[in-house]
Parts: structure tokens; sequence; C-alpha cells
């Protein structure tokens, strides 16, 4: 089978390996579309310490399931998550579940970009598989990682209905955040952006106040208008970019909360005045990754109609053209999110 991996820094290799078997406890599925991460990105730029395996936002149909393995059979549409948290150690107990040690240990074999992929056994066992509802189509279903991610990020930052929020960064992890932070009743959502493709995505999303970063001033008079002059009760950093960091930070309010949800380049500084910090409360509060509970959260978010996620994905690439699809990502101007498709996928 066609498997996508990184061939050394800045390599991007499709190559032939042997599909995979279901062990003891373990279940292979056959992909039908995973996301172009900026995580993606960052490992083929070789920014990401966590090297090594590519494609975390798979679904697929389940195509053997191993002995042992109870309540999934054959055929049925699922969404695979690649991490599991142990559940037993001191970092989990205290409910931080994606700082678990072994979180990012755990993966799916030999990534999302693949034919198939085997889940292990650990992850079958804490609940990585869950079924996918038939209204949720594949593309749909490939970003439920990332918007689960959102909703991590919004729970560990204290985000409440009624909040303003205002994200520095609408590439498709700022969009996604955007659009649940809406859905579950913020006040008022706004954002900045360089990209003009992903300004009119996220303003087709129904967001009023987008601006670009490069007119002085405009991120400072968007929030001041909205929200009296007293700044945002949030501001999220969703690139890794310093200087979108020190933007979203002379944004807050007093007492408020900077998310630092955007991979920074590794060995990056953070450059803010920390007087300033200090003086005005605000509570800088980094989030990562996602969890089984948030994932299962927002797919009933996209069950109930609660959740739109429509114009987000706005490219699918066969996984025979996994280099084009790369470079599609890699282009703001081009793409908001690539999903990859693979060979179980058939449009609805
Ligand atoms: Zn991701
Ligand atoms: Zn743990």
């Amino acid at each position: 089978m066609k498997v996508g991996i990184l061939d050394g820094p800045g390599r991007l290799a499709l190559v032939e390996r042997p599909s995979p078997h279901a062990g003891k406890g373990e279940v292979v599925v056959r992909m039908a579309a995973c996301g172009v991460c900026g995580t993606d990105l960052e490992k083929l730029r070789g920014n990401y310490q966590s090297a090594g395996r590519l494609g975390h936002e798979p679904v697929g149909v389940v195509e053997v399931v191993g002995d042992g393995v109870s309540g999934l059979v054959p055929g049925e549409r699922v969404f695979v998550h690649h991490h599991v948290p142990c559940l037993n150690c001191p970092v989990c107990r205290r409910g931080d579940l994606t700082f678990c040690p072994s979180y990012s240990r755990s993966n799916i074999d030999p990534g999302g970009f693949a034919e198939s992929f085997r889940v292990p056994r650990e992850n079958v066992e804490r609940g990585a598989i869950l079924r996918l509802d038939r209204s949720i189509d594949w593309a749909t279903g490939s970003l439920l990682e990332p918007t689960a991610c959102a909703l991590t990020a919004q729970r560990r930052v204290g985000f409440h209905a009624g909040d303003s929020v205002f994200l520095v960064g609408l590439g498709p992890v700022g969009l996604l955040y955007a659009r649940l932070a809406a859905a579950l009743g913020a006040r008022w959502v706004g954002g900045a952006e360089l990209s003009p493709l992903r300004r009119a995505v996220a303003v087709a999303g129904g967001m009023t106040s987008v601006i670009d970063p490069r007119e002085p001033g405009a991120a400072e008079s968007a929030v001041r208008a909205a929200t009296g002059g007293d700044g945002v009760d949030l501001a999220v950093a969703a690139t890794g970019s310093p200087v979108a960091l020190r933007l979203a930070a002379s944004l807050v309010r007093r007492g408020g909360t900077l998310n630092l949800f955007g991979l920074p380049d590794a060995g990056s500084r953070l450059d803010v005045d920390l007087q300033d910090l200090y003086l005005r409360g605000i509570r800088v509060v980094p989030t990562y990754a996602t969890t089984e509970r948030e994932v299962g959260d927002v797919h009933a978010l996209l069950v109930n109609r609660r959740l739109d996620l429509s114009g987000i994905v706005t490219h699918q690439v066969a996984l025979d053209k996994l280099p084009e699809a790369f470079a599609l990502a890699g282009n703001p101007d081009a793409a908001v999110k690539v999903a990859v498709t693979g060979p179980a996928f058939h449009p609805s």
C-alpha cells in the first residue's frame, strides 16, 4: 500500500509498505480522509521537535478487527484519535490529560497518510475509535481532531458563553476555534489574518470583524469598538509567530486571558513586556492537543447541527498527490484546510 512519510528534513515521500495486520486488541482502518495539519507542515520544515509520523486527523472504514476487540465490525465509519493519555499518572490524575508524558508516544501506524493504518491496542482500549455519524461527511469528519483541540483549549482557558474573543491568525485552527467559540455563545469573535482568502472564509462563516494585521491600529480599533475600550476577555495566538503573540497580548482586557494555541517554532522566545502582563493580570495559558472526550463533544455538536464547519476544507486531494496536498496546505493564498483522501473515500 502507499504511505506518505518524512524522508529526511524537507523531504516528503510516497513509498510502498506492506499493509498492516491487526494483532490482538488492534484494529486496521482503511483511510477515507485525513487533514493536513500545520504541525505536519512544520515537521516537513524541520521546525517541530516531535518529528516522525505524518497525518493525525484520519477518518475511515474499519477494515480488520483483531481478536479481543468488541463493539466494532468491519465496514463501520470511524474517526481515530492518534494519541491517548495513560489516565494513570499524576499528570492525568490532575486532569491535564494532553500533557501526560506517554500521550504523544502512542500513535497510529504508519500514520494517517496511508491507504490503511493500524490502531494499537492502547488506543482501542482507551476509546480512541469513535463511530462517525452518517450525517458527517468525510471532509468534515477530518476536522474533528483540530476542532476538538480548540474545545480542549477553550475549556482549559475557562472560556464562557458571553466572552469576547479575538484571534490572531485565521488559518484552519483559528477558523475552527472561532466557529466553535461562536457556537458556544461568545458575545463577539474578531480576528486578524494576513491571507485575503482566509479572511474571506472567516467572513463567509459569520465573523463580522476580520482585519488585516498589516493595517496599523486595525486590530486595536476593532477590539476597542467591540468592547467599549476594555479589551477582549480572551485573545488567542492561533499561529506560533511571536509577532502574533505580542499583538494578542496587547488586546486582552485587564484580568483576561491570552491563549497560546498555535505551535511556536522550537527555540522561539516570548518577547512581551512582563511588567505590563503583571500589572494588567493577564493569564498566559498554553494549550495543546485534545482527548476523546472533546472529540465526542464536537461530534455531538455537529450531529445536533449546533456547529457548522462548512467552507473550511477548501481542497480534497488524493493520497497519490500528497506533495500537491502539502504544497496547497502550505500556501495561505491558495487553500485553507486540505483533506487528503484515501481508498475508502466516496464523495457523498
Ligand atoms: Zn493537527
Ligand atoms: Zn498519564
